[in-house]
């Protein structure tokens, strides 16, 4: 059975027509990688910022006495290496979180990306 009018290959109209097609289809998949890559940036920054306060108050359970830890350095002194291997970072462009407290209450843990999870 014959599909082409000549059987020496393709013509331009052809090729044309599967690049067209071809493009159409990464049109409509690069936005839909794209937001499900923002999205795992997004769950994953959540998921640290929560590990860091269970960490938090794991480490203030054990230490009762101690004041909350101030600021980053407070933190990493406090955390690494019993209550986390280190403290992350945000996935989305390695930032450092953000640790800002009076040590009577837990400090406040953030993102400069504003990934929030409360
Ligand atoms: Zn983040």
């Amino acid at each position: 059975m014959r599909y082409f009018r000549n059987e020496k290959g393709f013509t331009l109209i052809e090729l044309m027509v599967v690049i067209l097609i071809i493009g159409i289809l990464v049109a409509i998949a690069v936005p839909v990688f794209n937001s499900a890559r923002q999205s795992a940036y997004d769950r994953t920054c959540q998921a640290n910022l929560r590990i860091l306060d269970g960490a938090v108050e794991t480490w203030k359970a054990a230490n009762p006495t101690s004041p909350y830890p101030k600021n980053m350095t407070e933190l990493e002194a406090a955390l690494v290496p019993d209550y986390v291997k280190s403290i992350p970072v945000c996935p989305m462009d390695g930032d450092s979180y953000t640790v800002t407290g009076d040590g009577n209450t837990a400090p406040s843990i953030t993102c400069p990306n504003e990934h929030h999870y409360k």
